[in-house]
């Protein structure tokens, strides 16, 4: 969906550009930003799931960036985090989180390259048991603090490698990476329950895909959702 001059978004962010407020917006203009964000990115390109819908219009993206980066929070694209790692686009983290959006409350999920926190913040608000594993010590840190000061601890946040999984916490009803290896480690599939489902990049010849795959008894059912662009997984 391209953005119109004349919709809120566009109006807010000429607004910006006038008034230069963009690198210091005030709560009012953020919760607006907000409200804009989930109706022309997340509403307005067919996301349908009431859940994440509510998910993401309840959580302040901007809390997971540094202050001087709360103006573009809200922006249609992926942000840097810094040590090279992003935080994703809000369509793909509600495109990723809308396939768990028929998973009971308490269904358990493991989380793999949590990063700043966003997508673990959406996860425990729709009331999953979270388990989140990221490997970079300072964004372990940083999300730590933001989940705890918002009040959105996950079940478990661990930093070691996510290929392994969590053993001592399977089996999952749902896993969900935003890192992109050659292929799913296989201790994620062995952690699976049975109907669950593992959203996640897979890198095939240069080209990475959003694959999501299921679990039914002992067999595994891949469907591609779309050509994506995501970090590795290490
Ligand atoms: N959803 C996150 C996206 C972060 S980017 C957010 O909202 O911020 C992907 C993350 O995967 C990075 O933080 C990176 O450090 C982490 N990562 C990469 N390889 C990993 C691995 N083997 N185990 C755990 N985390 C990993």
């Amino acid at each position: 969906m391209t953005l119109s001059c004349r919709s809120p978004w566009g109006e807010l962010k000429a607004m910006w550009r006038r008034r230069n407020v963009h690198s210091n917006p005030s709560d009012e203009d953020l919760k607006q930003l907000q409200q804009v964000m989930v109706r022309e990115q997340i509403a307005g390109r067919g996301i349908t799931c009431k859940n994440t819908i509510s998910a993401i219009s309840a959580i302040p993206r901007h809390r997971f960036l540094p202050k001087e980066m709360h103006g573009i929070a809200y922006d249609d694209s992926p942000q840097s985090i810094g040590l090279g790692q992003t935080i994703s686009q809000p369509y793909m983290v509600a495109l990723m989180t809308s396939q768990f959006g028929h998973l009971p409350k308490g269904s358990r999920i493991l989380e793999i390259g949590s990063g700043c926190g966003y997508q673990t913040a959406i996860l425990v608000e729709m009331g999953f048991e979270v388990h989140a594993i990221e490997i970079i010590p300072e964004l372990f840190e940083f999300s730590k603090n933001t989940l705890r000061a918002l009040n959105l601890m996950p079940a478990s946040l661990t930093l070691a490698d996510g290929k392994r999984g969590k053993a001592d916490s399977a089996p999952f009803d749902g896993i969900i990476a935003a890192a992109c290896g050659a292929s799913i480690p296989h201790l994620w599939t062995e952690q699976m329950a049975d109907g669950a489902l593992i959203v996640a990049p897979v890198e095939d010849e240069n080209n990475q895909m959003l694959v999501r795959i299921q679990r039914i008894n002992e067999e595994y059912f891949r469907e591609d959702i779309c050509g994506v662009r995501f970090v590795p997984l290490v």
